[in-house]
């Protein structure tokens, strides 16, 4: 079975040719163009998909040596996301399924962060815990089957990857900010200050509250010394890195108690940070876990895990009309 899958989400526009659940390619065009503003501009992210979409696709379809007439399936992801950026995939997909008289497959995006453990080896077997950490969401998931999944606890307010977004711009930092956090963190000590920890009911996260001591610490800092962050940027990052990860950290352990579970995973863009990686390491020693982390580029937003997910679709026939929309939010 030969699937295209599309994903436009956010800010990248991707698409990937699979095999069943072999990854043929995954084309990713990152859009430079929000990094000037701080954070993902709405209109700007979904004229780029228009200009990105053919060019992606075609690539895709090349690198992985696969005509359109050779498709089975078109898969695309119908939400959570920014609704402009996700309408251009969903209707380039309907128009392609449409022209080339093939299914359409509608994917949930946050399911597929997750199925992005089923890409290469080795692979969790179910049920198991997925800690999905991303710029839009926070969420604990038990993983019942390729389908069945069950969040058990998510973040009331940001969501971590935004934490880490929105420290790096009152850092001066660039967007999107997680990746140069996690850079400067490596010469810092992690311990130089301390932040609060907001204290969540349940396996639930709040991280608005983290953000707002930051910047009166950041605020204060400054107004005795306005050099001070200039001074101490790798020792704010590693103690700001610091904090999140362990926040994370505790809930996942408090989950893999009450559900008696010891294969652990993390997905989603902040599972790309090398300072979780490194303690869900070794906190798998701890605790006798199983950990399993996605290489880098299935981290972050990708139309691999698109298709992973679709296929598993496609083999229960869960195809999708027409007329579906997209979704800006969808729980699954
Ligand atoms: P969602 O999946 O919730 O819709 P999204 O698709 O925007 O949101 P992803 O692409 O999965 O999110 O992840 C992007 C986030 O990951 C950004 O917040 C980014 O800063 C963060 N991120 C990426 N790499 C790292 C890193 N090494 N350390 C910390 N954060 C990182
Ligand atoms: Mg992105
Ligand atoms: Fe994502």
């Amino acid at each position: 079975i030969h699937i295209l899958a599309i994903e436009s989400s956010c800010d990248e526009t991707s698409a990937s040719v699979a095999q069943d659940s072999k990854i043929l390619s995954n084309i990713i065009a990152s859009q430079e163009i929000h990094q000037k503003y701080g954070g993902v501009v709405p209109e700007l992210a979904s004229r780029e998909h228009q200009k990105n979409i053919v060019a992606v696709v075609e690539a895709a379809l090349q690198e992985a040596k696969v005509s359109k007439n050779e498709l089975n399936a078109i898969a695309f992801t119908r939400g959570p996301g920014l609704l402009g950026s996700l309408l251009v995939g969903v209707s380039f997909a309907k128009a392609m399924a449409l022209a080339l008289d093939i299914p359409l497959i509608e994917v949930n995006h946050m399911q597929a962060h997750v199925l992005a453990h089923f890409i290469d080896e080795p692979q969790p077997t179910f049920p198991f815990l997925c800690l999905t950490v991303s710029g839009g969401h926070t969420q604990i998931v038990w993983v019942k089957d390729y389908l069945q999944m069950e969040i058990l606890g998510e973040t009331q307010d940001d969501a971590v990857g935004e934490a880490f977004d929105k420290t790096a711009k009152l850092l001066g930092l660039p967007y999107p900010g997680g990746p140069l956090i996690d850079k400067f963190a490596k010469n810092g000590n992690p311990l130089a200050f301390s932040f609060p920890k907001s204290e969540m009911p349940h396996l639930d996260f709040s991280f608005s509250g983290i953000k707002t001591a930051i910047l009166y610490f950041l605020q204060r800092q400054t107004a005795q010394n306005p050099k001070f962050i200039e001074e101490n940027l790798p020792d704010i990052c590693a103690s700001v890195q610091h904090t999140l990860v362990e926040m994370l950290l505790d809930k996942l352990r408090k989950a893999a108690q009450a559900m008696n579970c010891s294969q652990i995973a993390i997905a989603g863009g902040v599972s790309a940070n090398s300072y979780l990686r490194k303690r869900l390491q070794e906190e798998a020693e701890k605790n006798n876990w199983q950990v399993f982390i996605p290489a880098f580029q299935y981290c972050t937003d990708n139309a691999a895990m698109i298709a992973i997910a679709a296929y598993y679709k496609y083999l229960q026939k869960d195809f999708c009309p027409q007329n579906v929309g997209a979704l800006a939010r969808w729980e699954f």
